[in-house]
């Protein structure tokens, strides 16, 4: 080769090896199918299992496939709780079962089955006041099995309503900011007053719509968030 030759080759080299690198760092966008009720999910993926502020619920779980969302939702997951760092920066936040990579139905939830749907347990303090994770485990079924009584208490630990209205207010304005919203929130009614009750509440009134009735399990101990992102038709 000559040198005009040489250079052509070195430069087309690096460009393949450029683009290829390219192609690793950023993988194909999930894409949503149906609702969350009846629904699939391609290209899902798992939430980090831990960050400075946050947990998943179960590593078990989590290395079993159970915790996949699309990928938007995973940015606006992480988004809020990089947010809450700043503005709670002392509380452990745990997060819960989400969907399958490929969505479709995930025992025992009745949704959670394109990608858009979380659970995220309540932040809560222990009997000293400190933030603490709530121990979820195989004897609770991972903190499904938990029960808070009607003011919100569970043996030692106490909800923080602050906390977990400061995280809905993150993932509405995460969602926001990456162009999608929350479609519903569940949480047990009886709790509502406390959460609207926090320095966040008249804001997540207006802007987050609650389930009002009672759901066909108690969210006591877990809150149910399902966003809004444009979906594929199931079939077709
Ligand atoms: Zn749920």
């Amino acid at each position: 080769m000559d040198r005009p030759e040489i250079t052509r080759f070195v430069a087309s080299a690096l460009l393949a090896t450029l683009s290829a690198s390219a192609a690793t760092a950023a993988p194909p966008a999930s894409q949503c199918f149906g609702t969350v009720s009846k629904g699939r999910l391609e290209n899902g993926v798992a939430l980090p299992t831990q960050g400075a502020n946050f947990s998943a619920y179960s590593r078990i779980a989590a290395a079993a496939g159970r915790t996949h969302v699309h990928s938007t939702v995973e940015a606006i997951v992480t988004d809020a709780y990089a947010a809450l760092r700043s503005s709670q920066p002392a509380v452990a936040y745990v997060y819960g079962e989400t969907g399958w990579a490929d969505g479709g139905r995930i025992r025992p939830h009745r949704t959670h089955q394109n990608g858009l749907s979380v659970d995220f347990f309540v932040p809560v303090r222990d009997a000293r006041g400190r933030s603490v994770a709530l121990p979820t485990g195989p004897t609770n079924r991972f903190g499904y099995d938990i029960e808070f009584d009607a003011d919100g208490r569970f043996g030692e630990y106490t909800i923080d309503f602050v906390a977990l209205a400061e995280h809905l207010r993150a993932l509405d304005v995460a969602a926001r900011a990456r162009g999608a919203t929350i479609a519903l929130v569940i949480l047990d009614p009886r709790y509502l007053p406390r959460l609207f009750g926090t320095p966040q509440g008249e804001a997540l009134k207006r802007s987050l719509p609650f389930m009002k009735r009672d759901a066909w399990v108690r969210h006591d101990e877990h809150y149910h968030v399902d966003f809004a992102l444009p979906c594929k038709p199931l079939r077709g």
